[in-house]
């Protein structure tokens, strides 16, 4: 029997997508990037729609505050509208709760979901309760808009772009995933100001996100990332591994015409005290993702970020 950890979660997504097909002309991208885009009434928009679970044992732990694992469920589906350069709008909850749950840590994970969606103007307005056995979780779904001329897309990377992040990366685990901001400001006025041309929120961690970016340009692009400009996050220490590889940064990533760099560059710092970084440029290759290390010297990036059944960690 083939199971879901032989098929790894990326190539069952690839399944599941081919047997739902794509039929309905106000879907504009269906399964693929980081949110569905779908045609508004409003001309001048597009709707964005996302979900994500956060599951005990998975996402946090029995010692998580309900609070924190609460804006860490709003969260993780603000920071893929802000992949997209949208705003998010409103928002539905499901919990799975035990039955010996108390009334006050269901009222924490709900302060939590709330402070989350509140500080970016997205408002609950809905969903569901359930009773769980075992482990208890938390599901939220967001809506959001964003005007169809600043759309962000995975798919959008071109030669000659340079490759940005921002913010730090690895080592979220030691605390980070569970209260950082979703990049919604950032995101807004980068696509408010600048042409981006492919953005992507890094969940899954550099190494597998990049992937992404390459096989959603769907063309013989490449990264070449230079491992030195990798801004490494403090709890990462000096582990190179750990900001490719360890997930839930919650960074934009993204690709920008090498035009505007000077500009960007320039304007970013008086905007923003948040980190942004030039990493790599985009190149025609039959490689994905290269690093080139402080002498030059090139090997292939393999994405070795998170993947549900693969059990690497
Ligand atoms: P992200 O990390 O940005 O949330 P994912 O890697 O989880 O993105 O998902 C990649 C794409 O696959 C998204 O477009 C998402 O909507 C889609 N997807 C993930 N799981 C499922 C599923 N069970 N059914 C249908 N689409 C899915
Ligand atoms: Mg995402």
């Amino acid at each position: 029997m083939k199971t879901v950890r032989d098929l790894g979660e990326f190539n069952l997504i690839h399944r599941l997508q081919r047997a739902l097909g794509k039929a309905n002309p106000t879907v504009v991208v269906g399964i693929g990037d980081d949110c569905a885009v779908l045609r508004s009434a409003d001309a001048k928009k597009f709707l964005l729609i996302t979900s994500d679970p956060v599951v005990e044992g998975v996402h946090f732990t029995l010692d998580t505050p309900p609070r924190q694992f609460g804006w860490k469920a709003m969260a993780r589906n603000l920071s893929d509208i802000a992949a997209m350069g949208g705003l998010p709008r409103w928002a539905v909850v499901s919990i799975g709760l035990r039955p010996n749950t108390s009334v006050r840590a269901v009222e924490q994970i709900y302060a939590g979901l709330r402070a989350a969606a509140q500080k970016f103007r997205c408002e609950i307005v809905g969903g569901d309760t359930t009773h769980v056995k075992h482990e208890q979780f938390v599901v939220v779904t967001v809506v959001g808009e964003v005007e169809r001329s600043r759309i962000a897309l995975r798919s959008g990377a071109k030669i000659g772009d340079s490759v940005f992040v921002t913010g730090t990366l690895g080592g979220s685990l030691r605390g980070k995933h569970l209260t950082f901001t979703p990049r919604i400001d950032e995101a807004r006025w980068l696509v408010r100001h600048f042409p981006v041309h492919a953005m992507i929120d890094v969940s899954d961690g550099l190494s597998s996100d990049l992937q992404r970016l390459v096989e959603a340009a769907g063309q013989r692009i490449g990264f070449e990332i230079y491992a030195a400009e990798i801004p490494l996050s403090r709890v990462a220490a000096s582990s190179l591994t750990a900001a490719l590889n360890d997930g839930e940064d919650f960074e934009l990533l993204f690709t920008l015409d090498p035009r505007y760099v000077t500009a960007l560059r320039r304007r970013w710092p008086r905007k923003f005290r948040l980190p942004l970084t030039e990493i790599g440029r985009v190149v025609r290759s039959r490689q994905p993702v290269t690093l080139v290390d402080a002498k030059g010297k090139k090997q292939s990036l393999m994405p070795a970020g998170y993947d549900h059944f693969a059990q690497r960690r």
